[in-house]
């Protein structure tokens, strides 16, 4: 194994915050239906490192555990049996974690999160507190998609994406994430392929195979999308390791197992949770397009967008909504916080502050998007296919 990996799985085993993703064929049966024997040896893996660390459990399993109840065969591809069974489910889910951890004295909590619940900020907040305070009380937050309820268009997609988005939320610093993929391999394992123990940056990964659809058919994600998820973490300068759900005991004691994807370089400096938050879970509801001069300002000089340099507004949004700044060709080079209402912008574009100030008065001394509410868009990372 390399330094980094090594360094990097010593620093996952001695995190003081975790957050540990299972997937939903790590906890049911192959005949279907929940499987209380692995809930509950996945909660004794947990309720030992809980003595000395904080625990955030994000479980899938819900529409998994409901099948068997309502006599369905297999994952329902119609939303509304969908959100029928995760409703089932979940209960059941929830009961069989609450029975696991009380055996350890362990007092868990659910936490149901939508994507409105991340995207927007004054929401995220409320999530943040909320998680914060139970980790304060020494509580296991269990989170889980409120699948009952999400509908096709907005949902957060997937519960690696939503760990993820987790692991900035309580500032965490480290994202386990288990399954019955026990790694990534560099070709098809049956066929030979070895396991890639550490993924140094992710612009390695090209040239790799990355399968895309959960192996069991019960969940949503995919190595595609724990790759993505490892970039989001990897944002923040959050290590990720992906094993199977059977070496988790190994995992946490950052043993050789399963792949460990190391942050960029670039990115281990702490950010803020609201440039975090701006960059992955915002979503930007219009665009502002701007010059040359004015992209070079914010790529180059830190500088705030003012309107001078802004040629052209798109979409409707509100006054602190979160939207993209793009080049004059439509590439997304920024996210912002924008700081009026799109139906304000179009008489101040190409006016210096001066001449805003005097149409609006003391009302048009904002800048467009502050810097301190702005985010550069990085690359998106490389994948193999
Ligand atoms: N939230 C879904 C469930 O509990 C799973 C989503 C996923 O597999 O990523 O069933």
């Amino acid at each position: 194994m390399t330094a980094s990996g090594e360094v990097m799985r010593q620093t996952i085993a001695s995190a003081r915050r975790i957050v540990v993703k299972v997937g939903s064929s790590s906890l049911t049966s192959r005949a279907g239906g929940l499987d209380r024997e692995r809930v509950a040896a996945l909660a004794a893996v947990l309720a030992a490192r809980h003595a000395s660390t904080e625990v955030v459990l994000v479980s899938s399993g819900a529409i998994a555990a409901g099948l068997a109840p309502l006599g369905l065969p297999r994952r329902p591809a119609d939303l509304a049996s969908a959100q029928a069974a995760a409703s089932v489910g979940q209960g059941l889910l929830m009961s069989a974690y609450h029975d696991s951890f009380a055996h350890f004295d362990i007092t868990v909590g659910q936490v149901l999160l939508t994507a409105d619940d991340i995207a927007r900020r004054a929401h995220y907040r409320n999530a943040r507190q909320a998680l914060l305070r139970l980790l304060a009380l020494r509580v296991i937050p269990i989170i889980n998609e409120n699948d009952a309820v999400a509908t096709a268009e907005i949902t957060v997609g997937d519960n690696d994406r939503l760990a993820a988005l987790v692991t900035h939320l309580v500032e965490a610093q480290a994202l386990i994430m288990l399954s019955d993929v026990d790694a990534l391999y560099d070709s098809d394992p049956t066929r030979g392929g070895r396991r890639v123990p550490v993924v140094t940056e992710p612009s390695r990964l090209s040239g790799l195979q990355i399968g895309g659809s959960g192996s069991a058919g019960v969940g949503r994600g995919g190595m595609r999308t724990k790759v993505a998820a490892a970039a989001i973490a990897g944002a923040a300068g959050i290590p990720v390791l992906l094993a199977g759900s059977g070496d988790a005991a190994a995992a946490l004691d950052g043993q050789d197992v399963g792949t460990v994807f190391c942050p960029p370089v670039a990115n281990r400096v702490r950010r803020s949770p609201r440039t975090l938050w701006l960059e992955h879970a915002s979503d930007p509801v219009g665009r502002l397009w701007c010059d040359d001069g004015a992209v070079e300002a914010l790529q180059h000089r830190g500088a705030s967008l003012l309107p001078a340099g802004v040629v052209r507004v798109e979409g409707r949004f509100l006054a602190g909504d979160a939207v993209d700044v793009c080049t004059t060709a439509g590439v997304p080079i920024a996210r912002g916080l924008v700081g009026f209402d799109s139906g304000e912008i179009p008489p101040m574009l190409g006016r210096s502050m001066q001449q805003v100030a005097e149409q609006r008065g003391a009302a048009g001394l904002r800048v467009l998007i502050h810097r301190d509410d702005l985010v550069l868009l990085g690359e998106p990372p490389t994948l193999g296919v």
